[in-house]
């Protein structure tokens, strides 16, 4: 036992030698080191990592000031914009718990979120008033509400009794914030999508952003030269980790209040962007822009993306029009990415194609994260290595959440033997790399078969006429389930018919994979831009 060790006795933890983990020291760093360094650019504004810094600390008191305390929740409703990013530091500095809001989300959903957690305070964007206005008529608290007025914001009524500036003012920007005094202090709240039923809250702890943010600069190679383009919401998982992570790096932040292309790519020639990250649809909707929106630029930009399987046409079309991409998988219980596709030397000489199709797979575990492993959610032991053997995904260590918010039947189940049961099916290759084949709940049975949906929609992706693509269960009466592919062709496809989708299928694929049946139509999208299956699954029972 270690407490019998010669190391142990007289050599207790002290403040000299042990402190809290908190991703709120990256700024205080940034500041003190570049304090005249661009941390923020939105639009013709600039902030120096001096005034971020100040602004945070201005934040902080004004909101304690308020009565705002430690654990106390402050809800924002914001788009990439600098408030928000402000709020990941002011708030967590007045010992607060941050809850970014989903601005995408119904005003019944918002109401719901500020209710379940409880929000003492709510800071707003004018534009976001029409949702807002509503989810507080439902409230049976009053919550008081701060106004942000973007310039950048394009109307909008203001519903609140100040305004982001005025409160800004109210605050010290010499304000000595204390750490929280245990990193294991809940930090930020964050709601899952909620596909079925009412969402969950997710709670993060100090360490765990902390050391998620400093996972994102190892893998996705952030440096002080780093100009980062917030294409991802960053109420999605606190925009992955990443304004703790570029902050760690003295990195600079563009805002972008909405992800279109018509946007990014100028800002991305303008700002020299280095890195960005996105869901796989919005690499999509980079790759399909119109030629006119689609401005060159010099330097190689990385992208990392995640959220959802990129199936490896995107990768490869991205990486032609200059993009580096870095594939990650996570999902919000682990403070957004928790694995990565590490680049492998061979890919060095190997062709696009080959290339892409390896780096589709979700790859192996973050450097921060404790262990990875697909396992029989049964008997929780491992399968081989062999790249068939389907198991589920699970995950343990530091970057992992405190637990769901007032429910605690769903954190035992979650977190069930030691570790975070994912829900997504994968198998290991012989390298240790994981690839998910499906949801748990996306995996189709077909004559007592699986069939691995990603991997059919993979094979549709790669068709030069298809757009996007999913893949869902029909049920049938002899085989149980059968594919049913619900396609999006590219704007000028013609001539493209079911029976030709089927065939391209069937001639890269087991026929049982090949999809039955083929819809055509746009697809249905969940607030953070994945394919909304459930709903194509209803769908597929109606034929
Ligand atoms: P929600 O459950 O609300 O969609 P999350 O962002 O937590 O929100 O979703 C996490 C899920 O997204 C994962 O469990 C997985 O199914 C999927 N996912 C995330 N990244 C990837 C990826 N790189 N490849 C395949 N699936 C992914």
């Amino acid at each position: 036992m270690i407490g019998d060790s010669i190391f142990e006795a007289d050599l207790g933890r002290t403040a000299a030698n042990f402190a809290p983990e908190t991703p709120l020291t990256f700024l205080t760093w940034a500041a003190q080191v570049y304090p005249d360094k661009i941390a923020v650019v939105h639009g013709q504004k600039r902030f120096t990592y001096r005034e971020f810094d100040q602004r945070c600390r201005r934040l902080a008191s004004a909101l304690q000031r308020r009565g705002i305390d430690v654990g106390d929740t402050v809800a924002v409703m914001s788009p990439n914009a600098p408030a928000m990013l402000e709020a990941h530091f002011g708030v967590p500095m007045a010992g607060a718990v941050l809850n970014a809001l989903n601005f995408r989300l119904d005003a019944p959903g918002i109401a719901f979120i500020l209710s379940h957690g409880e929000a003492k305070l709510l800071i707003t964007d004018r534009e976001m008033s029409p949702v807002i206005k509503q989810a507080l008529a439902k409230q049976e608290r009053r919550i008081p509400v701060v106004d942000i007025d973007d310039v950048l914001a394009e109307g909008g009524e203001l519903l609140g009794e100040t305004d982001y500036e005025a409160l800004l003012a109210e605050g010290d920007p010499d304000f000595r914030w204390q750490p929280p005094a245990d990193e294991w202090q809940a930090i930020t709240l964050n709601y899952t999508s909620g596909t079925t039923g009412n969402p969950k809250g997710v709670v993060y702890h100090h360490r765990g952003a902390f050391l998620n943010a400093l996972g994102n600069a190892l893998v996705f190679g952030l440096s002080r030269d780093s100009v980062y383009l917030w294409t991802l919401p960053m109420f999605h998982c606190n925009g992955w980790s990443y304004p703790w992570a570029v902050t760690a790096v003295a990195g600079t932040h563009v805002c972008l209040r909405r992800a279109d292309p018509a946007l990014i790519f100028p800002l991305i020639k303008q700002h020299r962007v280095t890195h960005l990250c996105g869901a796989p649809i919005v690499l999509n909707m980079l790759v399909h822009a119109p030629d006119d929106q689609k401005v060159r630029f010099e330097q190689t930009v990385e992208v990392a993306t995640g959220g959802a399987a990129p199936p490896s046409a995107i990768i490869a079309a991205m990486e032609r029009m200059g993009f580096r991409v870095t594939h990650l998988y996570g999902l919000t219980e682990s403070f957004g990415p928790s694995t990565y596709c590490a680049p492998k030397a061979h890919w060095a000489g190997a062709d696009l194609e080959t290339k892409a199709r390896e780096m589709a797979r979700q790859g192996v575990r973050y450097p921060t994260l404790f262990e990875q492993a697909v396992l029989d959610p049964a008997t929780m032991a491992p399968g081989p290595a062999d790249g068939e053997t389907i198991g589920e995904l699970m995950l343990r260590g530091n970057t992992i959440m405190k637990g769901y918010l007032k429910n605690p039947k769903a954190t035992t189940d979650s977190l069930a033997g030691g570790w975070l049961h994912t829900g997504d099916l994968g198998v290991v290759h012989p390298d240790g790399y994981v690839e998910i084949k499906d949801r748990s709940k996306d995996i189709i049975i077909s004559g007592g078969e699986n069939i691995s949906s990603l991997e059919v929609e993979e094979t549709l992706y790669r068709h030069p006429q298809v757009m996007e693509a999913a893949v869902v269960a029909h049920p049938d009466d002899k085989w149980g389930e059968t594919p049913c592919a619900f396609v999006t062709l590219k704007p000028g496809a013609k001539d493209v018919t079911a029976e030709n989708i089927i065939q391209w299928c069937r001639e890269r694929l087991a026929h049982f994979k090949a999809p039955r049946t083929v819809v055509f139509g746009p697809l249905p999208k969940t607030s953070t831009g994945k394919i909304q299956k459930y709903v194509l699954r209803q769908r597929a029972k109606e034929f």
